[in-house]
């Protein structure tokens, strides 16, 4: 019975390195330097660029975000720059305590939930950073 387990185990490992490996896309981890041009910094000393759609971009220019554990999913375009994937894949998360915590904008009073920062779309009001 444990051998069966383990069997299947393996399989469904394989299936994933090798889904990973026809679509293209990695994922980068380091601390996040946000800006107008935001680059992550890898824990072997690289800095990696990043770019991505605009709402992506809002994220990565946000500095509630600077220096935090941060991953992002995408594909590699040469060795320094990495594209994120577009917004709607949910391609950045915050590690927190060891959990990958996805990124949204909340708007307390209109109870509105966004994925990128700036005004509340009803009352206009700064959204809070909202990491869960
Ligand atoms: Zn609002």
């Amino acid at each position: 019975m444990k051998t069966v387990t383990r069997r299947a185990y393996i399989v469904s490992f394989f299936a994933a390195s090798l889904h990973a490996a026809t679509d293209g896309t990695s994922s980068l981890r380091g601390k996040l330097r946000p800006g107008e041009k935001p680059m992550l910094a890898t824990s072997d000393g690289r800095l990696i660029g990043l770019s991505g759609d605009s709402p992506t971009m809002q994220v990565l220019n946000d500095k509630r975000l600077a220096g935090v554990d941060f991953e992002v999913v995408g594909r590699f375009q040469g060795t320094d720059r990495f594209l994120v994937d577009p917004i709607h894949k949910k391609s950045m998360f915050v590690h927190k305590q060891g959990k990958p915590l996805m990124i949204s904008y909340w708007c307390d009073v209109c109870a509105i939930r966004t994925y990128a920062p700036g005004i509340c779309m009803c009352c206009q009001e700064e959204t809070a950073l909202d990491l869960n």
